[in-house]
């Protein structure tokens, strides 16, 4: 069982992914997490700009095969221009690393993101002001 997952990120960090996710708005934005866990706080350090990313008005997909091994990659973040912070059946079948993360437009607060294990179960976010 054990305790769900906190993640917690820096307000920079936040808002750098907001700005990725307005300059391409209306089409998805997705970068990699990279990050590290330590009980039962999931700490999110870095953005990795995914190599052959594509940018689609559905989904924003990665050819995971053309991925490096990085175990430090701990999740994906993408935008979803509809505002929906909803997990879709597209999203979960492409589900990589420990987590998702969903940010919304119009892209301003911590309400325009829903973060999701594996499971699909929601996991609160921690902002942190460094
Ligand atoms: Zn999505």
């Amino acid at each position: 069982m054990g305790t769900k997952l906190i993640v917690s990120m820096s307000q920079n960090l936040l808002a750098t992914i907001f700005e990725g996710a307005k300059q391409l708005y209306p089409r998805e934005n997705i970068l990699f997490l990279r990050g590290k866990k330590s009980k039962d706080i999931l700490q999110i350090n870095e953005l990795v700009v995914p190599p052959f990313a594509v940018h689609g008005q559905g989904f924003a997909t990665v050819p995971l095969y053309m991925l490096p091994v990085d175990f430090s990659i701990v999740g994906t973040v993408h935008s979803h221009p509809s505002g929906n912070i909803s997990l879709s059946n597209v999203d979960f079948n492409h589900f990589f690393g420990r987590i998702i993360m969903i940010v919304g437009f119009p892209f301003i607060s911590k309400d325009n993101v829903a973060i999701y294990d594996s499971k699909g179960e929601n996991l609160s976010l921690e902002i942190t002001n460094e």
